[in-house]
């Protein structure tokens, strides 16, 4: 299956992605963690994403759509794929359409995950994550087995900068404005499905399975 995940931050893309992928071998990118890894490591991509980053703003589409394009070759993508935080923009979506047209590739779906604004503040505000490994955590609903460490690897768990409310809102104007139009670009591909973020962390998952059945 070659599937995108998109949502408003917060919705829960990354554990949903963890999910599909426990059960399946398909390469999961999330363009956020390849920007904070670059960051963590001040790769020259890294110098020139942070202060977007930190602000709650999109990276310009040319560095994301070029570091796409890098991992993308690197995978086995006829085997699948799941794309997290990409593409946020519609010059991303066109560029991903041309790439994958280049590849003799298409699209299986588009799994959108829908929750309130008020529902992202409040669980991106209670949300941790572990540095090194990017597992995700909750101050309320998940916390890790010792105080401050992960139980996947024992890197130190952190509030992400971009995760204090203030960011949340900008990060969420962002999404209205820019990537909410994607919606409507994929839902007129016949790709698009739509999901309640707010339920339980495997509903993509399920979705996923009962398209894959009907696929045969
Ligand atoms: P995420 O972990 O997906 O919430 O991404 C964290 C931050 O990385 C975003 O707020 C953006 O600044 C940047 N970012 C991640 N993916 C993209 C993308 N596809 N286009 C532009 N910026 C991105």
């Amino acid at each position: 299956m070659r599937v995108i995940l998109i949502g408003p931050p917060g919705a829960g893309k990354g554990t949903q992605a963890a999910r599909i992928r426990e059960k399946r071998e398909i390469a999961h990118i999330s363009t956020g963690d390849i920007l904070r890894e670059n960051v963590r490591n001040a790769t020259a991509l890294g110098i020139e994403a942070k202060s977007f980053m930190e602000a709650g703003r999109l990276v310009p589409d040319e560095l994301i759509i070029s570091m796409i394009k890098v991992r993308l070759s690197a995978i086995e993508t006829a085997k699948g794929f799941i794309l997290d935080g990409f593409p946020r923009t519609l010059r991303q979506a066109e560029a991903l359409d041309v790439l994958l047209d280049g590849m003799s590739l298409c699209l299986d779906a588009v799994l959108l995950l829908e929750i309130t604004d008020d529902g992202v503040v409040r669980r991106l505000s209670n949300r941790r994550v572990c540095r090194l490994c990017n597992a995700i955590y909750n101050v309320v609903t998940r916390l890790p087995m010792k105080e401050g460490v992960c139980d996947a690897c024992g890197g130190e768990i952190i509030q992400r900068d971009d995760d204090k409310e203030s960011v949340i809102r900008d990060r969420l104007a962002v999404y209205h404005e820019r990537t909410a139009p994607l919606v409507e670009y994929y839902d007129g591909k016949g790709l698009l499905y739509r999901i309640d973020g707010a339920g339980q962390p495997d509903t993509a998952e399920a979705r996923l399975e009962s398209l894959e059945a009907a696929k045969g």
